[in-house]
């Protein structure tokens, strides 16, 4: 550690993201990115800005990409906030959740940064135990606390949430705010921005990473209640006063409104995860029920690290967590059924 830093520097554990090989003839199913191409409008848009204005600095609102992600949800464009990918909204809506008196609570298994930015920020934080079937019980979110998060469909499980359930938890949780992370949720799911007018404590926040296929541009939102935004805004210009460049912005715009070429692809994608996991069912492996653009498997009579190494050795990448309770798991994201077929030609050489 360089002695030149404050302290602080050494106590942080950083997130360790999934690797991004430099070989480009891998089956990479380990980073749940979207098999298909962004859409050519998108594409367009910004080689357009490209060509036009890129001597200007963008616009610190994005009140076009705003109002995009507006019309899109049917909600005003003061209840949406937007951030260089979720990751940062999430960042920033860590900070605004820096209590010191009252726990953070999240699921025991769920995304990996959730402890890492409650580390960065100091916020204590409890982490709920999954129920036996991997699911969030919102009876199990009672405790006092000063906030709440989970993906729904929750990483790396894929297993849904239903509205109703998620609306207990509001319910139970007034003075709370309750953050529902949709970074999954076009591929099966009932989003809960249906309930941003009704619950001022929700904040919903979602990816163009996954469902629109732009993980490489760095756009994430949140939808919720105009006061939340507000708060969101300001913790962002106390920080970076232009997190999205021209490109995002316009990129994301075009993505928001290409909505045919967004359904068709994630209509793919959902097929090609019901026929894959049909498939894995028939190869032995116990499949947990996904409403996200990934599987969760495991097979009784393999140990998931060496299986992850063996389709490895064979140039396909999927993930595996050395965590407990998951260890035995695989996370493989659904590509196209091509990646499927080779996938299962590999796995019936290692079985
Ligand atoms: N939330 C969840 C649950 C995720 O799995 C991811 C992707 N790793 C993100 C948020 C962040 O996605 P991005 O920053 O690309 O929008």
């Amino acid at each position: 550690m360089n002695r030149f830093w404050s302290p602080i520097v050494q106590t942080l554990t950083p997130y360790v993201p999934g690797e991004q090989p430099k070989q480009t003839d891998l089956i990479k199913l380990n980073t749940n990115e979207n098999p298909y191409p962004p859409s050519p409008r998108a594409l367009q848009a910004m080689a357009a800005e490209a060509a036009e204005s890129l001597r200007l600095y963008p616009d610190p609102n994005a009140d076009r990409l705003k109002q995009a992600i507006a019309d899109f949800h049917g909600v005003t464009p003061a209840q949406v906030f937007v951030g260089n990918g979720s990751d940062e909204v999430l960042a920033h809506t860590f900070l605004g959740l820096l209590k010191h008196d009252l726990p953070l609570l999240f699921p025991d298994i769920s995304y990996s940064f959730y402890p890492v930015y409650s580390g960065l920020y100091e916020i204590d934080f409890v982490q709920v135990p999954l129920t036996e079937a991997f699911e969030i019980d919102p009876q199990d979110y009672q405790m006092a606390n000063g906030g709440i998060i989970f993906p729904n469909p929750n990483a790396p499980t894929g297993r849904l949430l239903p509205l109703a359930a998620i609306e207990t938890i509001l319910q139970n949780n007034p003075d709370s705010v309750v953050v529902v992370d949709e970074a999954y949720i076009d591929f099966g799911g009932e989003s809960a921005v249906a309930l941003v007018d009704r619950y001022a404590n929700l904040l919903v926040i979602q990816t163009l990473s996954k469902s629109r296929s732009l993980a490489g541009l760095r756009v994430g939102f949140a939808v919720g209640d105009e006061g939340l935004i507000e708060a969101l805004e300001r913790i962002k210009n106390s920080f970076n006063s232009y997190p999205l460049d021209r490109f995002a912005i316009s990129g994301a715009v075009a993505a928001m409104e290409d909505r045919a070429y967004f359904s068709d692809t994630c209509q793919r994608v959902i097929s090609t995860r019901e026929q894959l996991a049909e498939r894995l069912g028939e190869l032995g492996f116990q499949v947990l029920p996904s409403a996200a653009n990934f599987l969760f498997v495991r097979h009784p009579e393999q140990d998931g690290a060496e299986l992850a190494a063996r389709l490895r050795e064979q140039s396909i990448i999927v993930r595996h967590f050395r965590q407990p309770r998951i260890d035995q798991f695989l996370r493989i994201t659904v590509g196209t059924d091509e990646q499927s077929r080779l996938l299962l030609e590999a796995l019936r050489q290692i079985l």
